[in-house]
This record gives C-alpha cells, sequence and structure tokens, in this order.
C-alpha cells in the first residue's frame, strides 16, 4: 500500500503522520497544553484521530512529546523504545506549570525492542523501522521506511556535527540502512547527501 506523509506541525516544529491508508502513525506528539492545535491541524490535514494507531516520539523533550498523555486519553497508545523508558519522567523537570503539561503514565504504553519494530509497524501497514540514533540526546530515536524517508527528530545534521561522534555514528546507521530522504523535527525535508569522503 502506499505510504503517505503529511505535516500536522506547528510553533516551528514538525510532526509527521506516516499513513498506510487510513492506518497512520504520528512521528512526534506537540508542544505541552496545545491539543486543541494538535487537533486543528490534523483536521485541516484530513487525519482524523481515531485513525492514528501509534504515536512515537522521536525523544522526550517537550516539543516532541508534551501532548503523548493526552493523546492516550484520545485512544492513541504511545509507542516506547526501551532506550525512551528513563528519559520520560525527566521530561517534567523542563516544564512550568503555566504549560499545563500532563504527565506520562506507563499506563497503555506500549513497549517494544528496535528488532520488533518492523513486525509491529508492518501490523499497521507500514514498511520500515525504528533505529537507535542517539547524538542530541540518548533516548534519541528514528522511524526509517523502505522507501528510504527518515524521521531524526532532533538529530544534529552532519554538517554541524563534526565534534559530535555519536551524532555521526547514527548518520551512518541511517545511511547504511537505506536513508536518503530526511525529515527532521524543524525545519524542511532535506535529501540525505551521500557518505562524505574522508
Ligand atoms: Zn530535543
Amino acid at each position: 500500500m502506499l505510504t503517505t506523509i503529511v505535516n500536522v506541525g506547528y510553533r516551528s516544529t514538525n510532526y509527521w503522520v506516516v499513513s498506510a491508508g487510513t492506518s497512520r502513525l504520528l512521528v512526534d506528539i506537540g508542544w505541552p497544553g496545545t491539543l486543541g492545535a494538535m487537533k486543528a491541524n490534523l483536521k485541516r490535514m484530513g487525519v482524523p484521530l481515531r485513525e492514528i494507531r501509534y504515536a512515537l516520539a522521536t525523544h522526550y523533550h517537550i516539543d516532541h512529546a508534551g501532548l503523548a498523555e493526552e493523546l492516550k486519553k484520545e485512544g492513541v497508545p504511545l509507542l516506547v523504545l526501551p532506550v525512551q523508558i528513563g528519559a520520560i519522567p525527566i521530561m517534567k523537570t523542563w516544564t512550568k506549570p503555566a504549560d499545563h503539561y500532563v504527565d506520562i503514565t506507563p499506563d497503555g504504553n506500549v513497549t517494544i525492542s528496535f528488532e520488533q519494530s518492523r513486525q509491529l509497524l508492518g501490523q499497521i501497514g507500514i514498511l520500515g523501522e525504528i533505529l537507535h540514533t542517539p547524538g542530541h540526546s540518548d533516548d534519541s530515536v528514528s522511524l526509517l521506511l523502505d522507501d528510504g524517508s527518515v524521521f531524526t527528530g532532533d538529530l544534529p545534521p552532519e554538517a554541524a556535527a563534526y565534534d559530535n561522534p555519536v551524532a555521526l555514528a547514527s548518520w551512518r546507521l541511517l545511511r547504511e540502512h537505506g536513508a536518503t530522504r530526511v525529515y527532521l523535527a524543524h525545519g524542511p525535508i532535506r535529501p540525505l547527501a551521500p557518505a562524505p569522503s574522508v
């Protein structure tokens, strides 16, 4: 089935809906206290909330996972990788009361290993895998589709990561797995350049 990608982002942050027909995955999950804005953008882009089968945060910073608990209450399970479990409770330390952040509980979280990700995505018609791509934070993951599209969250671009060997290793991993087109959390879609020659 054809996979489509739409951006439902706001406030300088991209939130991507990856769809196989009406089976959908939300990649990055809104600022705290912005459920109304998220719902309005989903509606504007023609994405019924009830068709979102899972929400995945590329990492647990507030602009990427701020609505996770509220979306769970709306019926969207949160997909969690083991490297992210420890980062979830720390996120609230970056919020202020005025943010109206709703703390993420373990209830209803679907925790899977990276190895299980291809099978789980396949169950909702999406061909791809989730890979561990640290470099911005240790809990950062990327969704890589088999067509080469990759959702990297805040992984620093290679050109800016010369002093960040962890990020460079993550880019190498993504290239080895076939990534060709990068969907960042902030900024436009970019081609992934071939490996820089040394
Ligand atoms: Zn971040």
